[in-house]
């Protein structure tokens, strides 16, 4: 039985802070839905707990069976057990899918292929380059092979369901309910919509507004959440930001004002 711990992460992107003392504790086979609106910092949560470059961490702990990960370099943090399904996964031209997952699993062809027809992975996806010219599906099905060759203690899923039609939706889903049910795969589901923890069923559903976690709860709090809104459910809580505010001075995307 792992342990993924998460103990008032606080971080700061460009001199600005997003993560605002975010508490979080994960067991092996568990899986929990972390749902938040967009901007609420659930994407950088990813990037600082798998060491992403100018993320700067200005407070708390991220432990894995209690070695702390915060100052690892990111390939330390994955040979610890961490895994992590990008929202916009990165084109590799010139590098195969078979020859990265040879690289890094070191799998033999035979279990690869078994894996890949698993989850319907065309034959032809493992002999081009990663992920180059791949449709929203297939990119997320062939971040789902990764996973499922690599075998971590705890996969980040940051917003697996965006870009898939209904059938890569529950093969992919499926397929990591399997690893959590059979192999012990801890799970943080990161999703703004409920409709992918309808496949892959969370013990634990997080609510992320403003760089926090603002409340938890059973399977039912997603559904309170359909009902509701992120800004009816704010509104009961008493909680006054959904999202984080950027200063429009450091927001590249601010209007220039010509
Ligand atoms: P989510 O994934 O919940 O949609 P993000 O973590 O992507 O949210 O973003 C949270 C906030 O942090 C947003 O206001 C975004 O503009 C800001 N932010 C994220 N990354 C950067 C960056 N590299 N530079 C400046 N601001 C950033
Ligand atoms: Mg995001």
């Amino acid at each position: 039985m792992s342990a993924l711990t998460i103990r008032g992460l606080r971080v700061s992107v460009e001199g600005v802070e997003i993560l605002r003392g975010v508490d979080l504790e994960l067991h092996s086979g568990e899986v929990h839905a972390l749902m938040g609106p967009n901007g609420s910092g659930k994407s950088t949560l990813s990037h600082a707990l798998m060491g992403r470059g100018g993320y700067v961490v200005t407070g708390g702990s991220v432990t894995l069976d209690g070695e702390e990960l915060l100052g690892q370099p990111t390939w330390e943090r994955a040979a610890a057990g961490l895994f992590l399904t990008h929202q916009y996964p990165v084109e590799v031209p010139g590098v195969r899918l078979l020859d990265l997952l040879d690289a890094a699993a070191g799998v033999d062809e035979v279990a690869l292929r078994a894996e890949a027809q698993r989850l319907r992975v065309a034959d032809d996806f493992l002999g081009r380059g990663v992920n180059v010219e791949f449709s929203g599906g297939e990119q997320k099905r062939a971040e789902t092979l990764q996973l499922a060759l690599l075998r971590p203690k705890f996969a980040i899923l940051d917003e697996i369901d965006s870009g898939l039609d209904v059938d890569a939706l529950r093969d992919v889903s499926r397929r990591i309910e399997v690893m959590s049910t059979e192999d012990g795969l801890g799970v943080l589901a990161i999703t703004h919509y409920s409709r992918l923890l309808t496949e892959l069923r969370p013990d634990r559903v997080h609510v992320f507004m403003d760089g926090r976690v603002v409340t938890s709860g059973g399977p039912e709090l997603a559904d309170e959440l359909e009902r509701s809104g992120y800004e009816g459910l704010a509104e009961g809580l008493g909680v006054e930001s959904l999202r984080v505010t950027v200063p429009e001075e450091s927001d590249p995307f601010a209007d220039p004002g010509f």
